[in-house]
């Protein structure tokens, strides 16, 4: 089993309906496409990115990606891990949904310096217990 963990600047239409349309639209489909695979995890966004944690089986979480990178709809799609694991985060969610969080335009500021994208797995870990923690208070 591995886990995946990335960042990508958003490039959705801007106006709110817009963005709320094209967001039911990429869950429905990842939610579709994860169960068929035993994908599961959790996707965020704010107004300039999107960061989302795939996990499952190695192959289905290579190929999930594989679509996710080549997809307009976002961009700069930066790969923060790429890790094995003993366990799921997000075990009962195809894809969970956090939504637009205003303290998740503070964190993506402070992964993503103004100089650029720029990874690591310190990054990584910040990401996914922010999602970690919002999944649970809403669950
Ligand atoms: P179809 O849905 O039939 O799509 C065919 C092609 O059209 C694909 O290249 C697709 O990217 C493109 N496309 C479809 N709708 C639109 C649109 N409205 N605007 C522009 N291009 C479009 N998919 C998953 O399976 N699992 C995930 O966890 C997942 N997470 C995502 C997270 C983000 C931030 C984004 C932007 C996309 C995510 N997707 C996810 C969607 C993924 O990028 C692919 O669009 C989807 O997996 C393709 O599904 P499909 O092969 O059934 O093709």
């Amino acid at each position: 089993m591995h886990r995946l963990v990335y960042y990508s600047a958003n490039r959705l239409r801007k106006t709110p309906a817009e963005m709320t349309l094209d967001i039911e639209q990429i869950l429905e489909k990842s939610r579709q496409n994860n169960a068929t695979v035993g994908v599961t995890g959790a996707l965020i966004f704010s107004e300039g990115y999107f960061g989302q944690v795939l996990e499952g089986p190695q192959n289905a979480v290579e190929a999930t990606f594989e679509r996710i990178q080549n997809d307009v709809r976002h961009g700069e799609v930066l790969l923060l891990e790429f890790v094995p694991i003993e366990k799921r985060s997000f075990d009962n969610w195809a894809m969970a949904y956090v939504g637009q969080d205003s303290s998740a335009t503070a964190l993506f500021d402070s992964i993503a310096p103004q100089t650029g994208f720029d990874g690591d797995r310190m990054k990584a870990q910040a990401l996914l217990s922010k999602l970690e923690n919002m999944v649970s208070v809403a669950a």
